[in-house]
C-alpha cells in the first residue's frame, strides 16, 4: 500500500487557507479538497446535503459532523486523491479529526501547517472580500481590488460578497472557530505534527514557509 500525502492546512477563516492552498497544490500536484467549497457547490445545485448545510452555514455555525464526513470521505476516495491531498476547512473539530486518524491508519503522511493570524485583521480580511461566483477566486477590496469593479480578475465572473462574510456572521465563525477549531493544535501537537506558521505576512513569503514545511520533517 503506498502512503499518501496529506496535508492540513488549519486556522481561521481569513488566514489565507483558500489562497495558500491553491498555490500549493498546484506546486505539489495535490488535489485541493476545501469542505466550505464543497458545501457551496452543494448548496449551489440545491441538493439535499446543501439543503441541511444552508441554516448552520448561513448562521455561522458548523455543519454537524456527520454530515462532513460523510461528504468528505466520498470526495476524498476519488481517484485524484491518490498521490496525496490538501485539507482545507477541514477537520474542524476534535471528532473530525479522530474520524480522519482513524480512517487514515497508517497509510498516510500527515503534514499540519497552522496559519496564524491576529483576529483584528481577519475581521478586516474578511468583510472587504469578494469572492468569483465562477472560480471561487478572491479579492479584497483595499489590498487586491480587481481591475473592473465587480468582475473577476481571473475569469470576468461576477464578485459577490459571501452571505457568511458579513460582520455578524464573520464575528459569529471566529468564536465558532476559537471554541471548536482551535484545540485542534494541541491534539496535533500531541502527535507531532504540527507547524505554526506566522500568516500576517504577505502572500508569497506565507507561501515559501508553507512550502517548505510541507515537505514534512519540520514540524515544531
Ligand atoms: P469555509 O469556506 O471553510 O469558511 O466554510 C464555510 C462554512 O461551511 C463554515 O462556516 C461551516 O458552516 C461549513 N463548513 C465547512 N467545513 C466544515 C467542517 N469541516 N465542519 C463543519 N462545518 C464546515
Amino acid at each position: 500500500m503506498t502512503v499518501v500525502l496529506v496535508l492540513i492546512l488549519l486556522g481561521p477563516p481569513g488566514a489565507g487557507k483558500g489562497t495558500q492552498a491553491a498555490r500549493l497544490c498546484a506546486a505539489r500536484s495535490l488535489a485541493h479538497i476545501s469542505t466550505g467549497d464543497l458545501f457551496r457547490e452543494n448548496l449551489k445545485q440545491d441538493t439535499a446535503l446543501g439543503k441541511r448545510a444552508k441554516g448552520f452555514m448561513d448562521a455561522g455555525q458548523l455543519v454537524p459532523d456527520e454530515l462532513v464526513l460523510e461528504m468528505l470521505f466520498d470526495r476524498v476516495a476519488k481517484p485524484d486523491c491518490r498521490q496525496g491531498y490538501l485539507l482545507d476547512g477541514f477537520p474542524r473539530t476534535i471528532p473530525q479529526a479522530e474520524a480522519l486518524e482513524k480512517r487514515l491508519g497508517g497509510h498516510a503522511k500527515v503534514v499540519v501547517l497552522s496559519l496564524r493570524v491576529p483576529e483584528p485583521v481577519l475581521l478586516e480580511r474578511l468583510t472587504a472580500r469578494r469572492t468569483c461566483k465562477a472560480c471561487n477566486h478572491v479579492h479584497h477590496l483595499r489590498f487586491a481590488p480587481p481591475k473592473v469593479a465587480g468582475k473577476c480578475d481571473k475569469c470576468g465572473g461576477e464578485l459577490v460578497q459571501r452571505t457568511d462574510d458579513t460582520l455578524e456572521v464573520v464575528s459569529k465563525r471566529l468564536e465558532v472557530y476559537r471554541n471548536q477549531t482551535q484545540p485542534l493544535e494541541g491534539f496535533y501537537a500531541g502527535r507531532k505534527l504540527l507547524a505554526e506558521v506566522d500568516g500576517n505576512r504577505p502572500e508569497e513569503e506565507v507561501f515559501r514557509d508553507l512550502s517548505r514545511r510541507s515537505i514534512g520533517g519540520e514540524a515544531a
